[in-house]
């Protein structure tokens, strides 16, 4: 596998360290083993990031552990295993984070759907800009919501694929949009990647569940 040099941005190890614990969810121990061999990381097997907000994960590690995935179970066996863990990242521990922005607060489950999206998707994006070099962004349109990575650690260093890759960022933002809205299931896909040329990550979130 191509290595991709390192980036000089970085995820807080917290993040990384929620990542690697929700791919050993998904795919077992071993799984994640042979993953991070794929992707010249042996010396993470058994030895994560600690559990703080120091930023010291390149997105070059992020993005090789991604591309590993579909190197090994192909496009479509990786995307749904980088789909599941995009999940449990959320589920796992950036839950927490919500929290504390008052996300899920006797308060906030009362308001509206709407009124809960238009709140709690800029509550999620501020929780990776602060935290770490990926800066993303929300806007509201008539049908939609744009969410957009500026800076990806998902497909960091990737160039000239012909479709989108940051199934790990649909997952997460999948499982935030069901604890934000209380439960419902929604459409999200990634319109445009940088992998793809693109100037930015971009996923559209409709207004409405699916279920
Ligand atoms: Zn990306």
């Amino acid at each position: 596998m191509e290595t991709i040099p390192k980036s000089g941005y970085y995820y807080a190890n917290k993040i990384s360290r929620l990542a690697l614990r929700a791919l050993e969810e998904v795919m077992g121990k071993n799984g994640v083993n042979a993953i991070l061999n794929l992707a010249g990381l042996p010396h993470l097997i058994d030895n994560y990031p600690p559990d703080n907000l120091e930023r010291a994960f390149d997105f070059a590690d992020f993005s090789s552990i991604n591309q590993a995935l579909e190197e090994m179970y192909g496009p479509r066996g990786g995307r749904g295993l980088a789909l599941r863990s995009g999940r449990a990242v959320f589920a796992q521990g950036l839950r927490n984070f919500g929290a504390l922005a008052g996300v899920g607060d006797l308060a906030f489950k009362v308001l509206p759907l709407q009124a809960k999206l238009r709140i709690g998707l800029p509550a999620m994006a501020k929780i990776f800009s602060q935290t770490s070099d990926q800066y993303t962004t929300v806007a509201e349109k008539d049908t939609h919501f744009l969410y957009t990575i500026h800076r990806c650690p998902v497909c960091w260093g990737r160039s000239n694929l012909d479709k989108p890759v940051c199934h790990m960022a649909t997952g997460v933002i999948q499982e935030a949009l069901k604890w934000v809205s209380g439960g419902g299931e929604f459409r999200v896909s990634e319109i445009r990647c940088m992998a793809m040329g693109d100037p930015t990550c971009d996923f559209i979130i409709p207004k409405e569940p699916i279920s």
